[in-house]
Formats: structure tokens, C-alpha cells, sequence
């Protein structure tokens, strides 16, 4: 009788107990994460051990994560994006590592490569300078233009018509263009000027130089140069 009173008072105290327990779980998520992620690492090695020793549970365990994943086909990939990108993650650190290591020697090869890619650049350039000079201008100065986002493509025909129109000599001082000479956006394309050969314009390069950014109007009154 006496037992039988002491074992239910014991069962009552174990409720109490549960449902005590189970209420600072719930007031402690934290805590109670916490935990778990510190007793992982033994679960994983208990649950590694038993799948390396107990072929049943191994059977076991892969029958289940084939239902699993044929119930939940969506839950599957993104498991499976998540790990690629987690994968993705490790190269990209892993070659960040090496590049770190291999810095001085990886920068050496990469100038190297770009000092022998200019020089062949140069070298194309200049041949193809020397067999149509007035094309390379042109492409030249569309690059230019594409570059500050100017409307407007130049021919090598531009830039011919232009010196015959001119002479061969620069617009403003009349030097002879031979010595060289610059593609002259009249009104420039800071100033909202456009990339076309009625903008355009073959100076000197001193002239061209003293000209830059300057207003065509206020810059032609300056040197007392009239329009024809
Ligand atoms: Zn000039």
C-alpha cells in the first residue's frame, strides 16, 4: 500500500517535471539549439560509426531518404542547389587561397602576358596604320566617341573628304596637315557636340591642343578665325 502510494506520487512528481521542462524549452529556444549544435558533432560520429558497421541501418537509412526525397522532389533541389552553392563557395575560397600564395609569381605571368598582348596590339595597329591611316583615325575616334557615349560613326571617307575640303591644312593656322594632325569635334562632345562629319573638324595638334573643351564660338572669335 505504502509502495503503491510512493510510486504514484513519483509518477506525478515525473509529469510535473516533464511539463516543467518542457515549458523552458519552449521560454529557451536558444538554449535548446544551443545544445543540439554542441552534441552534434558526437550524434554525427555515433550515426557514422553505426553506418559504417550496422549494413541494416545503412539499407535502412537509404530507403528512407529515397521516399523522402520521391515525397518532397522540390525540397530535393533546393537541398541540392544549397550544397552546390556551399561547393561553389569552398572553389571560390580555395582559389583565393592559392591566388594569396601564389601571388607574386601569378601577377609576374599576368603582366607578362599583357606586355606581349600589347605588343602584338601595337603591332597590328601600326601595320594596319601604315597600309590606311585615314581608316585607323576612324576608328580611332569612333572608339573615342563610343567611349563618352556620343551618338555617330566616322568613315575613313569622312576624314579624306575632310582633307580635301580643308587642303590638307589645318582649319585655323593653315599648317600643313602632313606634319600630323587631330580629329577636332568643332563643338565637343562635353559640350553636347555630335560624333559626324558635319561636326567635325581637322586641326594641327598644337591648335587642337589649345582649342580642348572650348566653346567653337567663343574660341574662333578668341584667334579672330571667320567661318568661309
Ligand atoms: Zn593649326
Amino acid at each position: 500500500m505504502d509502495n503503491e502510494v510512493a510510486g504514484s506520487a513519483l509518477d506525478e512528481q515525473r509529469k510535473k517535471n516533464r511539463g516543467r521542462m518542457a515549458r523552458w524549452r519552449a521560454r529557451k529556444p536558444d538554449r535548446v539549439k544551443a545544445r543540439r549544435e554542441a552534441e552534434a558533432p558526437a550524434r554525427r560520429d555515433k550515426t557514422r560509426a553505426r553506418w559504417a558497421n550496422d549494413p541494416e541501418f545503412r539499407a535502412r537509412q537509404k530507403a528512407n531518404k529515397r521516399k523522402w526525397a520521391e515525397a518532397h522532389p522540390e525540397r530535393k533541389k533546393s537541398a541540392e542547389r544549397a550544397r552546390d552553392a556551399a561547393r561553389k563557395e569552398q572553389t571560390r575560397e580555395r582559389s583565393r587561397r592559392n591566388y594569396e600564395k601564389n601571388k607574386e609569381a601569378y601577377l609576374a605571368r599576368m603582366a607578362a602576358y599583357h606586355a606581349a598582348k600589347a605588343d602584338e596590339r601595337n603591332g597590328k595597329r601600326r601595320a594596319r596604320e601604315a597600309a590606311e591611316p585615314e581608316k585607323e583615325r576612324a576608328r580611332t575616334a569612333n572608339r573615342a566617341a563610343w567611349k563618352k557615349a556620343a551618338a555617330g560613326r566616322i568613315s575613313k571617307e569622312d576624314i579624306r573628304s575632310l582633307c580635301v575640303s580643308q587642303f590638307n591644312a589645318c582649319l585655323y593656322c593653315k599648317a600643313d596637315l602632313v606634319d600630323g594632325y587631330h580629329i577636332d569635334h568643332r563643338m565637343p562632345l562635353s559640350l553636347g557636340g555630335a560624333h559626324s562629319l558635319s561636326n567635325l573638324q581637322l586641326l594641327c595638334v598644337p591648335c587642337n591642343q589649345r582649342k580642348g573643351n572650348t566653346h567653337p564660338d567663343e574660341y574662333e572669335s578668341r584667334i579672330g578665325f571667320i567661318r568661309g
